[in-house]
């Protein structure tokens, strides 16, 4: 067990940040769907060739962010 949690990124477990959304840029978004699977609490989805957040189930934890290729993931502050 120990083991296991070794291996989960820390950021896993922070909590959301305040005042901040995340936001998928749908201009941006091609569909690819490389950030779909990363998501540890399943907060993505693809529709119509759009990656859609579940916005309120996102921990903010940013592991999605990296594998966008055209930078369409954010966390920004809300407005
Ligand atoms: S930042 Fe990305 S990977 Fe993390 S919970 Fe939100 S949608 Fe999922
Ligand atoms: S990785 Fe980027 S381009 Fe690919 S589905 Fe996700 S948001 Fe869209």
């Amino acid at each position: 067990m120990d083991m296991l949690l070794q291996q989960i990124p820390l950021r896993m477990f922070m909590v959301r940040v305040p005042g901040h959304v995340f936001v998928v840029d749908e201009d941006r978004c091609f569909g690819c769907a490389a950030c779909i699977a990363l998501c540890p609490v399943d907060a993505l989805r693809l529709e119509n060739n759009l990656a859609i957040v579940d916005e309120p189930s996102c921990t903010h934890c940013e592991h999605c962010i990296p594998s966008c290729p055209v930078f369409a993931l954010e966390i920004v502050q809300e407005v």
